[in-house]
């Protein structure tokens, strides 16, 4: 899709299950399950979807999937599925690992920066030998230490190894002309959401502030939010402006849709009925 002067694609690399009460938090299953379907295990399926930033300049990603470094156990606990992955998906669009200059994590939980790292022989190195890394200093520093109550959701494998390439953000920041991060504390105390603006179009990757289209709705709130009152004022404060602005938003989880455009009605965001979004759907 064109963005202004910027091409921007959803790569998938593939997609994985979280259990439906995780991804719902208080919501009930008798409500959640008239919007996603669990599996016998309880799982919902979610997409993991990364964007590419063809700016003209840069080539830029943002998020890396799950990656593949990980083992049967993982695989069968998060029912990883890759027909595609993000290396393949690059490939796809002409693009090989060394032609990307900038990737941007939204937060660094293994859905998320799964292929800053690629392994070779016995060693891990970062997967996009030309790029720099940005992520928030906070995130980064709490990856390395997390709590008891979220250190399942990061793997220092991932991550760690491509330190050298890595810059640590403190805070909102233009990272090239027309892509900046802003920070939105709620899943984790510093996950940054992406926005992307040229010609006065603008996109924002919204990351796990909202995760699928069905997050939209303020109480909707997954359980694995650490502040789940700041997602909520974060969602207050952020969709209806988003529905004003005419913005496009990309998820980085929703299993059929890439990104729409919001609107307000009854007090309620819902995605807007907009022709003309080309790509929006997962093919
Ligand atoms: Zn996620």
């Amino acid at each position: 899709m064109k963005l202004g002067r910027f091409n921007i694609q959803a790569l998938l690399d593939g997609t994985f299950a979280l259990d439906g009460g995780q991804m719902f938090g208080v919501v009930p299953k008798v409500l959640w399950e008239q919007k996603m379907i669990a599996d016998a295990r309880n799982r919902v399926r979610l997409s993991l979807t990364c964007l590419l930033i063809q700016t003209g300049t840069h080539n830029v990603i943002i998020e890396t999937g799950i990656g593949d470094k990980f083992d049967a156990k993982f695989a069968d606990i998060y029912a990883v599925q890759h027909p595609t992955t993000l290396v393949g998906e690059l490939k796809r669009c002409g693009l090989e690992p060394g032609d990307i200059d900038v990737v941007i994590n939204t937060h660094l939980h293994f859905d998320h920066c799964g292929w800053n790292t690629r392994r070779d022989g016995g060693r891990t190195l970062a997967t996009f030998p030309r790029a720099r890394y940005y992520v928030q200093r906070g995130e980064w520093e709490h990856a390395l230490r997390p709590t008891e109550r979220d250190r399942a959701s990061y793997i220092e494998e991932f991550f760690a190894p491509a330190e050298a390439q890595t810059e640590l953000l403190e805070g909102c920041a233009e990272i090239v002309p027309g892509v900046r991060v802003e920070v939105f504390p709620g899943h984790t105390q510093h996950l940054q959401a992406v926005w992307v603006e040229s010609e006065g179009q603008r996109a924002l990757f919204i990351s796990d502030l909202v995760p699928t289209q069905a997050h939209l709705a303020y109480p909707w709130i997954m359980s694995f939010d650490l502040y789940p009152l700041e997602t909520l004022a974060n969602k207050k404060r952020l969709l209806p402006r988003l529905a004003q602005e005419g913005a496009i938003v990309v998820f980085p989880h929703d299993p059929t849709i890439a990104w729409t455009k919001l609107e307000q009605k009854d007090g309620k965001i819902i995605p807007a009925l907009v022709s003309g979004l080309s790509g929006m759907n997962h093919s």
